[in-house]
């Protein structure tokens, strides 16, 4: 595919850039495009030049939650690499390509309460959002003021939590094109907030493959109690398909433990809930987001 010749753009678009750096599964093919935008108009102008080509787009906060496909993305990846941060009276405003475990690290060890579950999540602010991510009976949302949106049409907007909709990992913006560029969080004082953090993120080193190549959690949890716990009772644990593995430490992260491509992932998953659903009766729903390669704008 040529992009219009006569555009000139003040951003740097790669062409056949690899996504499997940039993804925490580490797998993935090439990004027919790529661009990383580290400030509001390069989002804008990102966007804008997608719809302006036709292109399919994709935006790509840490990779922390996804699994791409192994022949690439055939659109533009644009990078959300927005990282400014603003502290006044609580109210922590931060740019979406922040990172979100820093940043409940650093409000923790400030005395600051809200969002230490945070701590070792390696998404990205705009990823939690979207994802509204959650740990230790905690979500994004809790906190959450207000969300800085770029939509389909390049506008600018900063929507109030009252404007959104948040439920277990889910947001709003999962129905939205668009960008997310910014978030407002309002913490409140708490001398326990650096203990508490400390707690989690040793008990998260303790009971998480913390250092194997997974996007965390990869089933929600059903009603009934952790898919986590299903799994292991279905005898599941230790399970391959060419490279991909069910961990032995969390029966919820199914990790890259040797070249896995995307599809040993799908596999693992496609057996992991048929065994499940066997033994259990209970139906698992991924939470992690597959990206076809063929994405839509
Ligand atoms: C070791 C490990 C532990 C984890 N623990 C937890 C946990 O405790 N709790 C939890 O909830 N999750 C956990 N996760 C999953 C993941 O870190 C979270 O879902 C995180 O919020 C994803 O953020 P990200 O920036 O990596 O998003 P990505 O994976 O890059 O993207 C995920 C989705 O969000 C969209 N998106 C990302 N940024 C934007 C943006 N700026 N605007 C619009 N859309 C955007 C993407 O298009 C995609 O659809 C864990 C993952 C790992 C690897």
């Amino acid at each position: 595919m040529q992009l219009s010749t006569n555009y000139i753009m003040p951003i740097n678009i790669k062409k056949n850039h690899s996504l499997k750096e940039l993804t925490t599964f580490g797998i993935g093919g090439p990004a027919l495009f790529f661009v990383e935008a580290c400030t509001i108009e390069e989002m804008q102008e990102a966007i804008l030049f997608s719809k302006k080509e036709n292109l399919p787009y994709f935006i790509l906060g840490k990779g922390s939650n996804l699994l791409f496909d192994d022949r690439g993305f055939f659109g533009m990846v644009i990078a959300n690499r927005i990282q400014f941060i603003n502290k006044e009276n609580g109210c922590w405003h931060v740019g979406a390509g922040y990172s979100f475990s820093l940043l409940g690290t650093q409000s923790a060890r400030q005395g600051w309460s809200g969002l230490e579950f945070a701590s070792g999540i390696p998404g990205s602010v705009g990823g939690a959002v979207y994802m509204n991510a959650g740990a230790n009976g905690k979500e994004a949302s809790e906190s959450l003021v207000s969300v800085d949106f770029i939509d389909h049409e390049g506008n600018l907007m900063t929507l109030s939590k009252a404007d959104l909709q948040f439920g277990y990992r889910f947001s709003s913006f999962q129905e939205k094109k668009g960008a997310i560029v910014g978030a407002a969080f309002k913490l409140i004082e708490d001398k326990e907030a650096r203990n508490k953090q400390f707690e989690i993120i040793e008990y998260r080193k303790k009971t998480q493959p913390y250092n194997a190549k997974s996007a965390g959690c990869v089933f929600r949890n059903p009603s009934c109690g952790h898919a986590g716990a299903l799994i292991e009772k279905s005898g599941l644990k230790g399970e391959k398909i060419g490279g991909a593995e069910v961990s032995t430490l969390h029966a919820n992260f199914l990790i890259n433990a040797e070249n896995a491509t995307s599809h040993d992932i799908i596999n693992l998953i496609e057996h992991v809930r048929t065994q499940v659903k066997e033994k259990t009766g209970i139906d698992l729903i991924h939470e992690v987001r597959v990206i076809p390669y063929h994405g839509e704008i």
